[in-house]
């Protein structure tokens, strides 16, 4: 059993103010795998406490200085691969071998992207006609909550840029997710961060998540999670005019034309929706098929669930694993009745479990066809192993149903015309968009339009998030 119970503040491991603790369940077996702690707003006063006194010095650490704190994390993070990669399959539920090659590169990768954006980026420069200096300075102390679903991904999307910018933090991780984030803060400890310049606190969003949006000593939120929780936290954040950043939900349009290579671009639409389980932000969960080839799509896509194995994470293998807690669990099988209900046609998975599985939130990769746009499945974020395909007559016509949504994070086409996969591109309302199964590198800016979001992470954009332009002009 993992002791998780601590947190991580100025330096050093401390016992929250109030013990309150909370089972780390591991959704493959339903059974505890370890003990974390419930934080409060005292907690939250006493890590805001230790990053307000490091902000001074920190702030004004040289960049070489901060680069070399970052790259000495990398080095000891890779040294301690195997254990990010199996907290996060025993909090999370994600498979071995998908926790290895894909959630836990992302700590080391986005890292670097920032390293590299800051060496290319100028902190201080003339103005354009060059009368002034402008100076990019930290922002000031932020707030950081993250979501379980790529729980080292999210961390290390903002840990790295306010480090980066010269900012010091309060670190909230997901409740589901606190083994991974507190190997995070014992690595950052063992490179040498100066004491109170990265603090966690473990909690929920009530109680430890609130009181930080609205601590009137923070500058900052950046938050990732559901469009819910950061309408909450933007209103939290109002009183002290805080810099909110949102990085929130979606129902990502994924647009097939006729003239796409078919078999790869099905196969890649309904794998790329079940990874992880399909608890992917940017998951092409809407897939528009155009009609004439809408049949032959849909037999497709069910052969290719159909063929995706779901299994015990623990095992080594390319299946999927259970979703990450009985409530999403509930939820998705709830969005499934309501598909059948609705009239959508089930052509694969469905509500019952998978063979062999009598334990475990597992849920079978499900497809439905005939989907409706104004159905429930067509708009809600599912957060689950569900594609819904619906048929498109015109170009036109794709565009606006892609469009027509609240969210707008990412957009995916597939077609042999690469003009006109481009003009689709340039015409969706989404802050990432695909062309072909392209994936994209950890430097390009990760956000959304519209209720998916207002920032942008990762790279060059993302460390501008983390800083305020100062402009100093002498007479
Ligand atoms: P969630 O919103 O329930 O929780 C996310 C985090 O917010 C957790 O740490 C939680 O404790 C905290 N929280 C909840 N309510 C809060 C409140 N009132 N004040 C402050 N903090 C609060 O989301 P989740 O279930 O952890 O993650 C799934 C959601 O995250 C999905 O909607 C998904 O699309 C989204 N997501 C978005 C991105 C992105 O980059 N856009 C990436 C991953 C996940």
């Amino acid at each position: 059993m993992i002791d998780n119970k601590q947190f991580y503040i100025n330096g050093e491991w401390v016992n929250p103010v109030t013990a309150n603790p909370f089972e780390v369940i591991n959704p493959a077996t339903e059974e505890s795998v370890g003990t974390t702690s419930m934080g409060s707003s005292a907690d939250v006063d006493k890590a805001v406490t230790a990053a307000v006194a490091a902000f001074d010095s920190w702030s004004e650490s040289s960049i070489d200085d901060r680069i070399a704190l970052m790259e000495k994390f990398i080095e000891l993070y890779e040294a301690r691969a195997e254990e990010f990669a199996q907290l996060m399959m025993l909090e999370m539920g994600t498979p071995i071998r998908f926790s290895r090659n894909d959630q836990t590169p992302t700590g080391p990768g986005l890292f670097q992207s920032t390293i590299d954006a800051m060496k290319a980026h100028a902190f201080e420069r003339p103005s354009m006609r060059g009368g002034s200096t402008l100076r990019d300075e930290a922002v000031g102390v932020c707030g950081l909550i993250t979501p379980w679903n790529w729980p080292v991904n999210q961390v290390a999307a903002k840990v790295a840029p306010a480090l980066g910018a010269g900012c010091t933090m309060v670190l909230k991780p997901s409740e589901m997710s606190p083994l991974s984030a507190n190997l995070f803060a014992q690595v950052l400890h063992e490179a040498g961060c100066p004491k109170g310049v990265f603090n966690l606190v473990n909690g929920d969003g009530l109680g430890v998540g609130a009181p930080l949006s609205s601590h009137p000593d923070v500058d900052m939120m950046s938050f990732t999670g559901s469009t819910r929780a950061g309408k909450l936290i933007t209103q939290a954040s109002v009183d002290t005019v805080k810099r909110v950043a949102l990085e929130l939900g979606g129902k990502s349009p994924n647009i097939c034309f006729a003239d796409a290579d078919l078999e790869s671009a099905i196969s890649y639409s309904v794998e790329n929706v079940m990874s992880n389980s399909g608890q992917t932000c940017d998951a092409p969960t809407r897939l528009l098929v155009e009609r004439s080839v809408y049949d032959e799509a849909c037999e497709i896509a069910a052969r290719v669930a159909n063929n995706i194995d779901v299994n015990d994470p623990s095992q080594d293998g390319d299946h999927i694993g259970p979703v990450v807690n009985k409530t999403q669990y509930d939820q998705i099988r709830n969005m499934i009745q309501i598909g059948i209900d609705e009239g959508a046609t089930l052509i694969a998975g469905g509500l019952d479990r998978p063979e062999g599985l009598d334990k475990g939130y597992y849920i079978k990769p499900t497809v439905f066809s005939n989907v409706e746009h104004e159905m429930t499945i067509s708009k809600e974020e599912i957060f689950g192993p569900v594609l819904s395909i619906i048929p498109f007559d015109t170009e036109a016509e794709a565009i606006q149903m892609a469009n027509d949504s609240p969210y707008g994070l990412a957009g995916f086409v597939q077609s042999g015309d690469p003009e006109k996969a481009m003009r689709v591109a340039k015409k969706l309302r989404a802050g990432t968009i695909s062309i072909n199964a392209a994936v994209y590198d950890y430097d390009v800016p990760f956000g959304g339009y519209k209720q998916s979001g207002n920032g942008r992470e990762n790279g060059i954009l993302g460390l501008h998030d983390y800083l305020e332009t100062k402009a100093i002009t002498i007479a």
